[in-house]
């Protein structure tokens, strides 16, 4: 069976040649031969189908911490479409799709009075690529708040896993160390909290990163881990790196560690941009930068 009447038959959205910019907060990057957008019920089946039909496939969630080879994708990118968070256990509890957004997510637990979940209302990805990344910010992490995931391997078999078999550290966890999973749902454990307590710390939180972030430019956040005992940005803008350009991509004036799109950027601006922001912070400092964000279809920058 090819791709198209697979995808008719499972209730899966399929599109050919595909373009990648369209699909990553960068905007960068050309065609993917397939995208395919699956409900989380059905991205069992579709994996083991791609992997039983030999059919390269990356999974992409919202984008935000990936970016695209000006080539494109020869394969299928498989995305994860939103589906809606529900409450479960005692009531402190929300079991979400893993396509859901970081921010509906926050939102839902806010409307339902539950605490813990703040400091995720302004990261921009998905509940899957935030589980893979342990994403964090201003003090809170995924880990701090996961209880147990569902996820789906190669052959497209349905596991359990509770929180502390994520293995989660520093931006990594079980599934960014044990590539070919799928993240399929995560239960996340809450406490009861104040509504107006609430509120306030998520605006407070997106009123910081307005004021320090460049959210008008296209961007996959910050570039580099933070090295041991340092601050990525601080260490480039130290080197006067602060308006860096190569083509379309600039270290931005607003906050080195990140890289913006500042118009017609490709990936090699991107990939020269980096390379230059490694070398000269490890001339000067002594300090290696290791990238945080993926290469759609692996490989290095
Ligand atoms: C303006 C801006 C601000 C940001 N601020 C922060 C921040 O404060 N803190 C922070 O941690 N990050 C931040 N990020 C980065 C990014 O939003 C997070 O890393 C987010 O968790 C990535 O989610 P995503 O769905 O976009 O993942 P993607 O970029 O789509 O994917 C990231 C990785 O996760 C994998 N993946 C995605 N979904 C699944 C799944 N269901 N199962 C298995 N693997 C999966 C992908 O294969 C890929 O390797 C920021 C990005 C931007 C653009």
């Amino acid at each position: 069976m090819d791709i198209a009447a697979f995808c008719e038959k499972n209730g899966i959205e399929c599109f050919e040649r595909e373009p990648l910019c369209a699909h990553t907060s960068f905007k960068v990057g050309g065609e993917a031969d397939f995208f395919l957008k699956t409900p989380s019920r059905a991205a069992p089946r579709l994996i083991r189908f791609l992997n039983e039909e030999k059919i390269p496939f990356f999974l992409l969630g919202k984008g935000t911490n990936t970016v695209a080879r000006d080539e494109g994708f020869r394969g299928a990118v498989v995305n994860i479409i939103p589906e809606e968070p529900r409450l479960c256990g005692d009531g402190v509890g929300i079991e979400c799709p893993a396509g859901a957004s970081l921010r509906a997510l926050a939102l839902f637990a806010f409307d339902n009075s539950l605490t813990g979940l703040e400091f995720a209302h302004g990261i921009p990805g998905s509940v899957g690529g935030a589980v893979y990344m342990n994403a964090g910010a201003y003090g809170g992490s995924i880990s701090d708040v996961l209880f147990s995931s569902v996820f789906c391997d190669g052959e497209g078999n349905i596991k359990e896993i509770a929180a502390d078999a994520h293995d989660f550290g520093y931006r990594k966890s079980f599934f960014s160390e044990n590539p070919g999973l799928t993240v399929l749902s995560s239960v996340f454990k809450l406490q009861k909290g104040d509504r107006a307590e609430i509120e306030k710390k998520m605006s407070e939180l997106s009123e910081k990163r307005r004021a320090t972030q460049p959210l008008s430019y296209p961007s996959a956040g910050s570039v580099f881990k933070r090295p041991e005992g340092h601050f990525a940005g601080k260490l480039i803008e130290d080197c006067g790196l602060k308006g860096f350009t190569r083509g379309g991509a600039q270290v931005s004036e607003k906050h080195a560690g990140f890289i913006v799109n500042a118009g017609g950027a490709t990936f090699a601006d991107i990939a020269a941009v980096i390379k230059h922001v490694q070398k000269t912070v490890y001339d000067r400092f002594g300090v290696t930068l290791e990238p945080e964000i993926k290469i759609l279809g692996g490989g290095n920058f």
